[in-house]
């Protein structure tokens, strides 16, 4: 209802509006007995398709979690696959704004240096994600309790989100859970499956306390997790392969030859930022460093991917309303691509060597690098300070500071679990539900999850990353 309200303010008369409410009251009764359903949204921060799919599995019988759901849908998250980019990512098509950065430290291209990550600048720096939930994080505290006990606190504090839910009036509430994420990182991502029973259970008492007001639930995570060996930090290896390069890395961007890194949390993916001229060869030197799948970054006209499997260029085209896309290597299979390009060439699917970004979406979204192209050249948008370069680490590795606030946190020894690479483990989230109307689609990418449960809202506009030299 809220909704219809909204759309007739801009016609002006109270009467029509007040008319038309009343119809549209008149007809909500005529068309059944049944009061609207509210709908409750919740989004557990970093948790594997595989896990979800692990206990909500047919072949479990009574056993399976989540009866009456659909799904689990397999969720393809942006790339950097973690939630500054992907919450946005997600959200955006319902109004969400983007994130200053990949991560709360970021570069900023206005004050041309790096920022935020303090305990102080949390508050102070605003990444909208954090506030768009009714119940979600409020602050690092919370975090750095929940290190400790990951789960048992982080059922306990869902059990207070549920709670606050059934008591709430309003018809669209919307849950956060950052447990989930440092459960993956601290013990690993099996361990959510405790988390899964729990609210598995909340959601059948949150039913029983509100027969008179039903609802509908839609539960999904922002991106994977990959891991199992403890991970090696490239970081000192990125930078020492740029300074023998002879370039300078800073915290500020000015002078020749200079290039900024952000190292904060330990995540599977990392950036640079520098001067235009300085993209190419700063994105060769980095896909040469062990451990580096690959590096991207944006052409005047498309995007250039650096790997040790290859070099290669690749463009979008927008035509009669459909998106396309070239793959050119200029050697070797940098997207590892060449053999679905050959498929759909004998499918009949290649148009003057543009490939239907749908045909795409579909053979690769479990891939080892899910949907490549629409990944990569987002991540130059899903935040509004971009990379210069932005690379994927290859499994085994991360990247972060070496003394990160995170490590001091979790105090359990080398970490062996993350995410923010492009890779399929770290990328592949979940999404399911029973909203009545909606059938699971094998895979769904990030932009398109969240349509079929909510109107889309458009963004507001944002203060735009403003350098036109990156
Ligand atoms: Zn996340």
């Amino acid at each position: 209802m809220r909704y219809l309200t909204t759309w007739l303010k801009p016609t002006g008369s109270r009467t029509i509006v007040l008319y038309l409410l009343l119809a549209a009251s008149v007809v909500t009764l005529a068309a059944g007995d049944e009061p609207p359903k509210r709908r409750l949204f919740i989004t557990l921060d970093a948790v594997p398709f595989q896990v979800a799919a692990d206990v909500m599995d047919p072949a479990l019988g009574d056993e399976a979690l989540f009866q009456g759901f659909k799904g689990p849908t397999r969720l393809v998250s942006t790339f950097p696959s973690s939630t500054s980019a992907a919450v946005p990512g997600i959200l955006g098509p319902i109004g969400l704004k983007r994130s200053p950065g990949y991560e709360a430290r970021f570069f900023d291209w206005q004050e041309r240096k790096v920022r935020g990550g303090g305990a102080v600048s949390y508050g102070r720096i605003e990444f909208p994600w954090r506030d768009f939930f009714d119940w979600g994080r409020k602050g690092i505290a919370g975090s750095a309790i929940e290190a400790v006990k990951p789960v048992k606190s982080g059922i306990k504090r869902l059990r207070n989100a549920m709670d606050d839910f059934v008591q709430s009036d309003k018809d669209e509430f919307w849950i956060y859970s950052a447990a989930t994420d440092i459960a993956g990182h601290v013990l690993s991502p099996e361990a959510i499956k405790e988390f899964f029973h729990a609210l598995d259970e909340m959601i059948l008492d949150a039913r029983r306390a509100s027969p008179d007001r039903p609802f509908d639930v839609v539960v999904f995570s922002d991106h994977g997790m990959d891991g199992g060996e403890p991970l090696i930090n490239l970081f000192k290896p990125a930078k020492k392969a740029l300074q023998q390069s002879g370039y300078r890395v800073k915290k500020r961007l000015e002078g020749p030859r200079v290039v900024v890194l952000t190292p904060f949390g330990l995540v599977s993916n990392f950036e640079a930022y520098t001067e235009v001229e300085n993209k190419g060869p700063v994105a060769e030197i980095l896909a040469g460093v062990e451990g580096v799948d690959l590096c991207a970054y944006e052409l005047e006209e498309g995007w250039r991917v650096e790997s040790h499997r290859g070099s290669a260029t690749f463009r979008q085209q927008v035509r009669d309303g459909e998106l396309w896309w070239s793959y050119e290597p200029h050697h070797g299979d940098p997207l590892d691509f060449l053999d679905e390009v050959e498929e759909m060439k004998s499918a009949g699917l290649v148009r003057d060597g543009w490939l239907p970004d749908e045909a795409i979406f579909e053979a690769s979204a479990e891939a080892e690098n899910p949907d490549p192209f629409y990944r990569v050249a987002r991540a130059f948008e899903v935040v509004t300070n971009p990379a210069s370069v932005i690379c994927s680490a290859s499994r085994g590795y991360m990247y972060g500071a070496p003394r990160t606030a995170f490590m001091a946190k979790v105090g359990k020894g080398r970490l062996r679990w993350t995410h923010g690479a492009l890779n399929r483990e770290a990328t592949l989230g979940f999404l399911f539900s029973d909203v009545e109307d909606w059938q699971a689609p094998e895979a769904v990418r990030f932009d398109r999850a969240i349509l079929p449960f909510h109107a889309p809202v458009e963004r507001e506009p944002e203060a735009a990353a403003s350098d036109p030299s990156r």
